[in-house]
Protein backbone atom coordinates (compact mmCIF):
# COMPACT_ATOMS: atom_id res chain seq x y z
CA UNK A 1 0.00 0.00 0.00
CA UNK A 2 1.46 3.76 -0.57
CA UNK A 3 1.16 5.64 2.14
CA UNK A 4 -0.03 9.11 1.24
CA UNK A 5 2.93 12.09 2.43
CA UNK A 6 0.55 12.83 5.49
CA UNK A 7 0.54 9.61 6.64
CA UNK A 8 4.53 9.52 6.75
CA UNK A 9 4.73 12.35 8.32
CA UNK A 10 2.73 11.02 11.30
CA UNK A 11 4.67 8.24 11.75
CA UNK A 12 7.57 10.03 11.86
CA UNK A 13 6.39 12.40 14.69
CA UNK A 14 5.35 9.07 16.67
CA UNK A 15 7.32 9.01 19.76
CA UNK A 16 9.30 6.22 20.11
CA UNK A 17 9.01 3.20 22.87
CA UNK A 18 11.49 4.75 25.15
CA UNK A 19 10.49 8.26 25.37
CA UNK A 20 6.81 6.70 26.02
CA UNK A 21 8.10 4.67 28.87
CA UNK A 22 10.40 7.48 29.77
CA UNK A 23 7.49 9.51 30.14
CA UNK A 24 5.17 7.03 31.96
CA UNK A 25 7.69 6.41 34.78
CA UNK A 26 7.64 9.82 35.27
CA UNK A 27 3.94 9.56 36.11
CA UNK A 28 3.57 6.52 37.95
CA UNK A 29 4.97 5.99 41.27
CA UNK A 30 7.49 3.57 41.46
CA UNK A 31 6.45 0.11 42.24
CA UNK A 32 2.77 0.68 41.23
CA UNK A 33 2.49 -0.92 38.10
CA UNK A 34 5.00 -4.14 37.06
CA UNK A 35 7.55 -3.04 34.09
CA UNK A 36 6.01 -6.01 32.14
CA UNK A 37 2.81 -4.43 32.05
CA UNK A 38 4.33 -0.72 31.65
CA UNK A 39 6.30 -2.17 28.69
CA UNK A 40 3.56 -4.13 27.33
CA UNK A 41 1.33 -1.23 27.36
CA UNK A 42 3.39 1.41 25.47
CA UNK A 43 3.73 -0.95 22.86
CA UNK A 44 -0.08 -1.83 22.28
CA UNK A 45 -0.08 2.11 22.53
CA UNK A 46 1.98 2.79 19.94
CA UNK A 47 0.71 0.20 17.77
CA UNK A 48 -2.93 1.22 18.14
CA UNK A 49 -1.93 4.62 16.88
CA UNK A 50 0.32 3.46 14.31
CA UNK A 51 -2.61 1.09 12.82
CA UNK A 52 -4.93 4.15 12.71
CA UNK A 53 -2.36 6.38 10.59
CA UNK A 54 -2.35 3.38 8.52
CA UNK A 55 -5.68 3.13 8.28
CA UNK A 56 -5.84 6.76 7.55
CA UNK A 57 -7.46 7.93 10.30
CA UNK A 58 -4.97 11.09 10.69
CA UNK A 59 -5.39 10.78 14.46
CA UNK A 60 -3.21 13.34 16.78
CA UNK A 61 0.06 11.60 17.33
CA UNK A 62 1.98 13.64 20.03
CA UNK A 63 3.47 11.96 23.33
CA UNK A 64 0.48 13.45 25.16
CA UNK A 65 -2.21 11.71 23.07
CA UNK A 66 -0.24 8.09 23.02
CA UNK A 67 0.00 8.42 26.82
CA UNK A 68 -3.60 8.32 27.51
CA UNK A 69 -3.53 5.55 25.23
CA UNK A 70 -1.16 3.66 27.35
CA UNK A 71 -2.91 4.45 30.32
CA UNK A 72 -5.77 3.22 29.32
CA UNK A 73 -3.79 0.06 28.62
CA UNK A 74 -2.27 -0.06 32.14
CA UNK A 75 -5.53 0.70 33.87
CA UNK A 76 -7.23 -2.66 31.59
CA UNK A 77 -4.48 -4.83 32.62
CA UNK A 78 -4.23 -3.71 36.20
CA UNK A 79 -7.82 -4.95 36.86
CA UNK A 80 -9.22 -8.18 37.27
CA UNK A 81 -10.14 -10.37 34.13
CA UNK A 82 -12.56 -12.18 36.23
CA UNK A 83 -14.62 -9.23 38.14
CA UNK A 84 -18.14 -8.76 39.58
CA UNK A 85 -21.04 -8.32 37.38
CA UNK A 86 -24.77 -6.52 38.45
CA UNK A 87 -27.34 -9.24 37.29
CA UNK A 88 -30.61 -7.69 36.24
CA UNK A 89 -31.80 -10.05 33.91
CA UNK A 90 -33.61 -11.94 36.10
CA UNK A 91 -32.08 -15.20 35.29
CA UNK A 92 -31.30 -16.30 38.83
CA UNK A 93 -28.86 -19.64 38.03
CA UNK A 94 -27.01 -17.54 34.98
CA UNK A 95 -24.33 -20.16 33.99
CA UNK A 96 -23.02 -17.29 32.03
CA UNK A 97 -22.79 -15.04 35.06
CA UNK A 98 -21.25 -17.24 37.49
CA UNK A 99 -23.90 -19.97 38.33
CA UNK A 100 -25.33 -19.57 41.77
CA UNK A 101 -23.80 -16.56 44.22
CA UNK A 102 -22.73 -18.17 47.49
CA UNK A 103 -24.26 -18.41 51.00
CA UNK A 104 -22.41 -16.15 53.39
CA UNK A 105 -21.87 -19.25 55.53
CA UNK A 106 -19.99 -20.65 52.32
CA UNK A 107 -17.75 -18.18 52.58
CA UNK A 108 -16.28 -18.05 56.14
CA UNK A 109 -15.64 -21.56 55.67
CA UNK A 110 -13.79 -21.11 52.16
CA UNK A 111 -11.98 -18.23 54.04
CA UNK A 112 -11.22 -20.46 57.35
CA UNK A 113 -9.73 -23.72 55.26
CA UNK A 114 -7.95 -21.27 52.25
CA UNK A 115 -5.30 -19.70 54.47
CA UNK A 116 -4.51 -22.63 56.72
CA UNK A 117 -3.48 -26.41 56.46
CA UNK A 118 -6.61 -28.68 56.96
CA UNK A 119 -7.42 -32.11 57.47
CA UNK A 120 -8.17 -32.71 53.53
CA UNK A 121 -6.92 -35.96 53.72
CA UNK A 122 -6.02 -36.49 56.92
CA UNK A 123 -8.06 -38.73 59.63
CA UNK A 124 -7.29 -37.07 62.91
CA UNK A 125 -8.71 -39.60 64.97
CA UNK A 126 -6.21 -41.96 63.53
CA UNK A 127 -3.41 -39.94 62.11
CA UNK A 128 -3.41 -41.78 59.14
CA UNK A 129 -4.42 -40.70 55.16
CA UNK A 130 -8.14 -40.03 55.08
CA UNK A 131 -10.16 -39.79 51.90
CA UNK A 132 -11.72 -36.09 50.78
CA UNK A 133 -15.39 -37.31 50.49
CA UNK A 134 -15.43 -37.59 54.56
CA UNK A 135 -16.28 -33.94 54.89
CA UNK A 136 -19.66 -34.18 53.08
CA UNK A 137 -20.59 -37.69 52.92
CA UNK A 138 -22.41 -37.41 56.44
CA UNK A 139 -24.23 -34.80 55.62
CA UNK A 140 -25.36 -35.95 52.08
CA UNK A 141 -26.38 -39.13 53.42
CA UNK A 142 -28.41 -37.71 56.14
CA UNK A 143 -30.25 -34.65 53.98
CA UNK A 144 -30.97 -37.40 51.45
CA UNK A 145 -31.39 -41.17 52.95
CA UNK A 146 -28.65 -42.41 50.40
CA UNK A 147 -26.26 -45.06 51.83
CA UNK A 148 -23.36 -43.08 50.45
CA UNK A 149 -21.86 -40.48 48.50
CA UNK A 150 -18.91 -38.78 46.87
CA UNK A 151 -18.41 -35.52 45.25
CA UNK A 152 -16.45 -34.65 42.01
CA UNK A 153 -15.53 -31.60 40.10
CA UNK A 154 -19.11 -31.05 38.36
CA UNK A 155 -22.12 -32.86 37.48
CA UNK A 156 -20.55 -33.00 33.77
CA UNK A 157 -17.70 -35.24 35.47
CA UNK A 158 -20.53 -37.28 37.66
CA UNK A 159 -21.99 -38.40 34.95
CA UNK A 160 -18.75 -39.24 33.12
CA UNK A 161 -17.68 -41.13 35.92
CA UNK A 162 -20.34 -43.24 36.76
CA UNK A 163 -20.86 -44.52 33.23
CA UNK A 164 -17.07 -45.12 33.06
CA UNK A 165 -17.40 -47.45 36.12
CA UNK A 166 -20.36 -49.04 35.68
CA UNK A 167 -21.40 -49.57 31.83
CA UNK A 168 -17.52 -49.87 29.93
CA UNK A 169 -18.17 -52.32 27.27
CA UNK A 170 -21.45 -52.69 28.28
CA UNK A 171 -25.11 -51.77 27.13
CA UNK A 172 -26.70 -48.60 29.13
CA UNK A 173 -30.65 -48.26 28.22
CA UNK A 174 -31.80 -44.42 27.89
CA UNK A 175 -35.03 -43.50 26.59
CA UNK A 176 -35.68 -41.76 23.10
CA UNK A 177 -37.04 -38.57 25.08
CA UNK A 178 -34.09 -38.43 27.44
CA UNK A 179 -30.99 -37.98 24.67
CA UNK A 180 -30.32 -34.55 26.64
CA UNK A 181 -27.89 -31.99 25.23
CA UNK A 182 -27.04 -29.58 28.02
CA UNK A 183 -25.13 -26.57 27.79
CA UNK A 184 -21.42 -26.52 26.53
CA UNK A 185 -22.02 -29.57 24.25
CA UNK A 186 -22.55 -31.93 27.09
CA UNK A 187 -24.73 -34.51 25.37
CA UNK A 188 -25.79 -38.00 26.69
CA UNK A 189 -24.70 -39.88 23.16
CA UNK A 190 -21.76 -38.54 23.52
CA UNK A 191 -20.18 -39.05 27.34
CA UNK A 192 -21.68 -42.77 26.49
CA UNK A 193 -19.25 -42.79 24.23
CA UNK A 194 -16.40 -41.37 25.94
CA UNK A 195 -17.40 -43.90 28.71
CA UNK A 196 -16.78 -46.75 26.72
CA UNK A 197 -20.56 -47.64 26.66
CA UNK A 198 -23.20 -48.63 24.60
CA UNK A 199 -25.87 -46.53 24.23
CA UNK A 200 -28.84 -48.24 23.78
CA UNK A 201 -31.89 -45.95 22.73
CA UNK A 202 -35.54 -47.19 23.36
CA UNK A 203 -39.06 -45.99 23.14
CA UNK A 204 -40.02 -42.84 20.79
CA UNK A 205 -39.38 -39.56 21.91
CA UNK A 206 -42.61 -39.04 23.28
CA UNK A 207 -43.21 -42.11 24.91
CA UNK A 208 -41.23 -44.68 26.50
CA UNK A 209 -42.81 -47.82 28.48
CA UNK A 210 -41.71 -49.90 30.81
CA UNK A 211 -41.86 -52.80 28.37
CA UNK A 212 -39.45 -50.69 25.94
CA UNK A 213 -36.71 -51.43 28.98
CA UNK A 214 -37.47 -54.95 29.50
CA UNK A 215 -37.45 -55.60 25.86
CA UNK A 216 -33.98 -54.19 25.44
CA UNK A 217 -32.64 -56.16 28.43
CA UNK A 218 -29.73 -59.05 26.78
CA UNK A 219 -26.37 -60.51 27.99
CA UNK A 220 -24.89 -57.19 27.68
CA UNK A 221 -27.19 -54.29 29.54
CA UNK A 222 -24.92 -52.76 31.94
CA UNK A 223 -27.49 -49.86 33.38
CA UNK A 224 -30.84 -48.49 33.17
CA UNK A 225 -30.06 -45.02 32.66
CA UNK A 226 -32.70 -41.91 33.24
CA UNK A 227 -32.14 -38.45 32.25
CA UNK A 228 -33.61 -35.78 33.95
CA UNK A 229 -35.11 -33.41 30.46
CA UNK A 230 -34.02 -30.01 32.76
CA UNK A 231 -33.90 -27.80 29.82
CA UNK A 232 -37.12 -29.06 27.63
CA UNK A 233 -40.25 -30.31 28.13
CA UNK A 234 -42.15 -33.11 26.26
CA UNK A 235 -46.01 -32.13 26.41
CA UNK A 236 -48.73 -33.30 24.89
CA UNK A 237 -49.14 -36.99 24.40
CA UNK A 238 -46.50 -38.51 26.61
CA UNK A 239 -45.40 -41.28 28.37
CA UNK A 240 -42.49 -41.90 30.92
CA UNK A 241 -41.47 -44.60 33.11
CA UNK A 242 -41.06 -43.55 36.71
CA UNK A 243 -37.40 -43.99 38.72
CA UNK A 244 -39.21 -46.40 41.16
CA UNK A 245 -40.61 -48.74 37.92
CA UNK A 246 -37.81 -49.06 36.68
CA UNK A 247 -35.80 -49.83 39.63
CA UNK A 248 -38.29 -52.32 40.25
CA UNK A 249 -37.49 -54.18 37.02
CA UNK A 250 -33.47 -53.50 37.56
CA UNK A 251 -33.70 -55.58 40.71
CA UNK A 252 -35.28 -57.96 39.36
CA UNK A 253 -33.75 -58.57 36.56
CA UNK A 254 -29.74 -57.26 38.12
CA UNK A 255 -29.73 -53.92 36.65
CA UNK A 256 -28.33 -51.05 38.48
CA UNK A 257 -30.66 -47.96 37.76
CA UNK A 258 -29.09 -44.82 37.42
CA UNK A 259 -30.74 -41.52 38.05
CA UNK A 260 -29.47 -38.16 37.06
CA UNK A 261 -31.20 -35.13 37.82
CA UNK A 262 -29.01 -32.92 36.17
CA UNK A 263 -30.04 -29.27 38.33
CA UNK A 264 -30.91 -31.77 41.87
CA UNK A 265 -32.80 -29.80 44.78
CA UNK A 266 -33.11 -31.03 48.59
CA UNK A 267 -36.10 -28.90 48.48
CA UNK A 268 -39.27 -29.48 47.31
CA UNK A 269 -40.52 -26.33 44.96
CA UNK A 270 -44.25 -27.81 45.16
CA UNK A 271 -44.52 -26.34 48.71
CA UNK A 272 -43.42 -22.84 47.75
CA UNK A 273 -46.37 -22.65 44.96
CA UNK A 274 -43.16 -23.42 41.86
CA UNK A 275 -43.98 -26.67 39.89
CA UNK A 276 -42.33 -29.49 41.83
CA UNK A 277 -38.91 -30.88 40.63
CA UNK A 278 -37.75 -34.23 41.27
CA UNK A 279 -35.72 -34.19 44.58
CA UNK A 280 -32.92 -36.03 45.73
CA UNK A 281 -34.81 -37.65 48.15
CA UNK A 282 -37.00 -38.61 45.91
CA UNK A 283 -35.39 -40.56 43.41
CA UNK A 284 -32.92 -42.13 46.29
CA UNK A 285 -36.63 -43.49 47.39
CA UNK A 286 -38.06 -44.54 44.62
CA UNK A 287 -34.45 -46.70 44.86
CA UNK A 288 -31.92 -45.72 42.07
CA UNK A 289 -28.81 -46.99 42.54
CA UNK A 290 -27.08 -43.65 41.93
CA UNK A 291 -28.34 -40.63 41.56
CA UNK A 292 -26.10 -37.46 40.05
CA UNK A 293 -27.11 -33.53 40.41
CA UNK A 294 -25.06 -30.71 40.22
CA UNK A 295 -24.23 -28.28 43.69
CA UNK A 296 -23.90 -25.17 41.48
CA UNK A 297 -27.96 -25.34 40.35
CA UNK A 298 -30.62 -25.17 42.44
CA UNK A 299 -28.55 -26.62 45.07
CA UNK A 300 -27.41 -23.02 45.38
CA UNK A 301 -23.54 -24.14 46.37
CA UNK A 302 -20.27 -24.32 44.52
CA UNK A 303 -19.59 -25.90 41.35
CA UNK A 304 -20.07 -29.58 41.95
CA UNK A 305 -21.00 -32.93 41.10
CA UNK A 306 -22.70 -34.63 43.78
CA UNK A 307 -23.44 -38.40 43.26
CA UNK A 308 -25.08 -40.66 45.63
CA UNK A 309 -26.54 -43.88 45.97
CA UNK A 310 -25.58 -47.28 47.50
CA UNK A 311 -22.65 -48.63 48.83
CA UNK A 312 -21.15 -51.04 46.56
CA UNK A 313 -21.84 -48.67 43.82
CA UNK A 314 -20.27 -45.47 44.99
CA UNK A 315 -16.95 -47.71 46.43
CA UNK A 316 -16.81 -49.42 42.90
CA UNK A 317 -17.15 -45.27 41.21
CA UNK A 318 -14.84 -44.49 43.79
CA UNK A 319 -11.78 -46.79 42.86
CA UNK A 320 -12.05 -45.97 39.42
CA UNK A 321 -9.00 -43.85 38.16
CA UNK A 322 -10.72 -41.23 36.97
CA UNK A 323 -12.03 -39.97 40.12
CA UNK A 324 -8.29 -38.70 40.29
CA UNK A 325 -9.07 -36.34 37.55
CA UNK A 326 -12.27 -35.36 38.35
CA UNK A 327 -11.71 -34.44 42.29
CA UNK A 328 -12.95 -31.29 43.59
CA UNK A 329 -10.82 -28.88 45.41
CA UNK A 330 -11.17 -27.93 49.19
CA UNK A 331 -12.25 -24.92 48.85
CA UNK A 332 -15.22 -25.75 46.71
CA UNK A 333 -15.22 -28.95 49.59
CA UNK A 334 -15.68 -26.28 52.48
CA UNK A 335 -18.30 -24.01 50.63
CA UNK A 336 -20.14 -27.41 49.80
CA UNK A 337 -19.99 -28.66 53.45
CA UNK A 338 -20.78 -25.29 55.12
CA UNK A 339 -24.31 -24.92 52.45
CA UNK A 340 -25.05 -28.69 52.84
CA UNK A 341 -25.13 -27.38 56.75
CA UNK A 342 -27.78 -25.52 55.74
CA UNK A 343 -30.26 -27.66 54.53
CA UNK A 344 -30.49 -29.58 57.91
CA UNK A 345 -33.38 -26.69 58.29
CA UNK A 346 -35.12 -26.07 55.59
CA UNK A 347 -36.49 -22.43 56.53
CA UNK A 348 -33.05 -21.38 57.23
CA UNK A 349 -31.12 -22.94 53.62
CA UNK A 350 -34.25 -20.97 51.88
CA UNK A 351 -33.34 -17.77 53.76
CA UNK A 352 -29.67 -18.15 53.50
CA UNK A 353 -28.79 -19.72 50.30
CA UNK A 354 -29.34 -16.75 47.15
CA UNK A 355 -30.11 -19.26 44.76
CA UNK A 356 -32.92 -20.70 47.10
CA UNK A 357 -34.10 -17.06 48.06
CA UNK A 358 -34.43 -15.43 44.70
CA UNK A 359 -36.37 -17.98 43.14
CA UNK A 360 -39.21 -18.58 46.14
CA UNK A 361 -39.12 -14.47 45.98
CA UNK A 362 -42.83 -13.69 45.40
CA UNK A 363 -44.09 -11.52 43.24
CA UNK A 364 -44.67 -8.59 45.77
CA UNK A 365 -41.12 -8.71 46.56
CA UNK A 366 -39.93 -7.85 43.25
CA UNK A 367 -42.62 -5.00 43.59
CA UNK A 368 -41.22 -3.05 46.49
CA UNK A 369 -37.41 -3.70 44.78
CA UNK A 370 -38.57 -2.29 41.63
CA UNK A 371 -40.02 0.42 43.61
CA UNK A 372 -36.54 0.84 45.11
CA UNK A 373 -34.77 1.51 41.64
CA UNK A 374 -36.95 3.18 40.24
CA UNK A 375 -37.02 5.96 43.23
CA UNK A 376 -33.07 5.96 43.07
CA UNK A 377 -33.65 6.74 39.46
CA UNK A 378 -35.95 9.37 39.95
CA UNK A 379 -33.50 12.24 39.74
CA UNK A 380 -32.32 11.37 36.91
CA UNK A 381 -33.16 12.60 33.22
CA UNK A 382 -33.97 8.72 32.62
CA UNK A 383 -37.68 7.23 32.23
CA UNK A 384 -38.82 4.31 34.04
CA UNK A 385 -41.70 1.93 34.18
CA UNK A 386 -42.80 -1.01 36.02
CA UNK A 387 -43.44 -3.66 33.96
CA UNK A 388 -44.73 -7.07 34.68
CA UNK A 389 -42.82 -9.78 33.59
CA UNK A 390 -41.08 -12.99 34.29
CA UNK A 391 -38.10 -13.83 35.11
CA UNK A 392 -37.06 -17.37 35.01
CA UNK A 393 -34.88 -19.77 37.42
CA UNK A 394 -32.56 -20.61 34.36
CA UNK A 395 -29.42 -22.73 34.21
CA UNK A 396 -31.61 -25.35 32.82
CA UNK A 397 -33.66 -26.04 35.64
CA UNK A 398 -37.01 -26.16 36.12
CA UNK A 399 -37.61 -25.62 32.03
CA UNK A 400 -40.46 -23.13 31.27
CA UNK A 401 -40.98 -21.89 34.61
CA UNK A 402 -41.92 -18.05 34.62
CA UNK A 403 -41.59 -16.52 38.01
CA UNK A 404 -43.76 -13.67 37.78
CA UNK A 405 -41.57 -10.51 39.04
CA UNK A 406 -41.76 -6.50 38.45
CA UNK A 407 -39.60 -5.71 36.30
CA UNK A 408 -38.32 -1.74 35.13
CA UNK A 409 -38.07 -0.89 31.80
CA UNK A 410 -35.39 1.76 31.45
CA UNK A 411 -35.27 4.25 28.61
CA UNK A 412 -32.80 7.43 27.83
CA UNK A 413 -34.30 10.17 25.30
CA UNK A 414 -32.67 9.74 22.05
CA UNK A 415 -31.13 6.37 23.31
CA UNK A 416 -32.14 2.77 22.04
CA UNK A 417 -32.20 -0.30 24.11
CA UNK A 418 -29.21 -1.92 22.60
CA UNK A 419 -27.06 1.47 22.76
CA UNK A 420 -28.24 1.23 26.70
CA UNK A 421 -27.48 -2.16 26.84
CA UNK A 422 -23.99 -2.06 25.85
CA UNK A 423 -23.45 1.11 28.19
CA UNK A 424 -24.30 -0.47 30.63
CA UNK A 425 -22.83 -3.51 30.02
CA UNK A 426 -19.17 -0.88 29.78
CA UNK A 427 -19.79 -0.06 32.94
CA UNK A 428 -17.38 -0.82 35.84
CA UNK A 429 -18.95 -2.60 37.19
CA UNK A 430 -20.59 -4.31 34.64
CA UNK A 431 -23.91 -4.20 34.65
CA UNK A 432 -26.12 -7.05 32.61
CA UNK A 433 -29.59 -6.61 31.17
CA UNK A 434 -32.11 -7.66 28.93
CA UNK A 435 -33.49 -6.49 25.92
CA UNK A 436 -37.37 -7.52 25.93
CA UNK A 437 -40.02 -5.80 23.60
CA UNK A 438 -37.26 -3.73 22.13
CA UNK A 439 -37.04 -1.88 25.69
CA UNK A 440 -34.34 -2.09 28.01
CA UNK A 441 -35.33 -4.05 31.64
CA UNK A 442 -33.83 -4.54 34.78
CA UNK A 443 -35.14 -7.37 36.89
CA UNK A 444 -35.11 -7.00 40.65
CA UNK A 445 -35.34 -10.58 41.42
CA UNK A 446 -31.20 -11.11 40.94
CA UNK A 447 -30.00 -7.79 42.03
CA UNK A 448 -27.97 -7.74 44.96
CA UNK A 449 -27.37 -5.54 48.13
CA UNK A 450 -25.86 -2.67 46.70
CA UNK A 451 -26.88 -3.21 42.84
CA UNK A 452 -29.33 -0.28 42.96
CA UNK A 453 -26.86 2.42 44.24
CA UNK A 454 -24.57 0.79 41.20
CA UNK A 455 -27.56 1.43 38.51
CA UNK A 456 -28.01 4.72 39.42
CA UNK A 457 -24.01 5.65 39.32
CA UNK A 458 -23.65 4.07 36.27
CA UNK A 459 -26.92 5.82 34.75
CA UNK A 460 -25.77 8.74 35.62
CA UNK A 461 -22.15 8.53 34.30
CA UNK A 462 -23.76 7.83 31.37
CA UNK A 463 -25.98 10.51 31.17
CA UNK A 464 -22.86 12.91 31.66
CA UNK A 465 -20.85 11.22 28.90
CA UNK A 466 -23.97 12.35 26.62
CA UNK A 467 -23.90 15.75 27.36
C1 LIG B 1 -26.57 -29.41 34.10
C2 LIG B 1 -26.67 -30.84 33.81
C3 LIG B 1 -25.53 -31.66 33.79
C4 LIG B 1 -24.14 -31.11 34.00
O1 LIG B 1 -23.96 -30.54 35.23
P1 LIG B 1 -22.77 -29.50 35.49
O2 LIG B 1 -22.77 -29.33 36.95
O3 LIG B 1 -23.08 -28.29 34.71
O4 LIG B 1 -21.51 -30.16 35.01
C5 LIG B 1 -25.71 -33.00 33.51
N1 LIG B 1 -26.93 -33.51 33.28
C6 LIG B 1 -28.05 -32.75 33.29
C7 LIG B 1 -29.37 -33.40 33.03
C8 LIG B 1 -27.96 -31.39 33.57
O5 LIG B 1 -29.06 -30.63 33.58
Amino acid sequence: MELRDTQKQLLRTLPGVDTLLDALLAEIPEGKVPRSVLTASAREALEATRRSIFNGEDPTVDLASVLTFAHERIDAKMRPNLTRVVNGTGVVVHTNLGRSLMAEEALERIHAVGNRYSNLEFNLKTGKRGLRYTAVEELICEITGAEAAMVVNNNAGAVLLCLDTLVRGKEAVVSRGELVEIGGAFRIPDVMTKSGGILKEVGTTNRTHLRDYENAISDETGLFLKVHTSNYQIVGFTSAVSVAELAALGKERGIPVMDDLGSGTFVNFGDYGLPAEPTVQQSVAAGADIVTFSGDKLLGGPQSGIIVGSRTHIEAIRKNPLTRALRIDKLTLAALEATLRLYRDEAEAVAKIPTLRMITMDREETEVRAKELMEALAGLPVKTEALALASRPGGGSLPLLELPSCCVGVTLPGMGASAMEKAMRKNDPPIIGRIENEAYILDPRTLQEGDIALIAEALSRIVEART
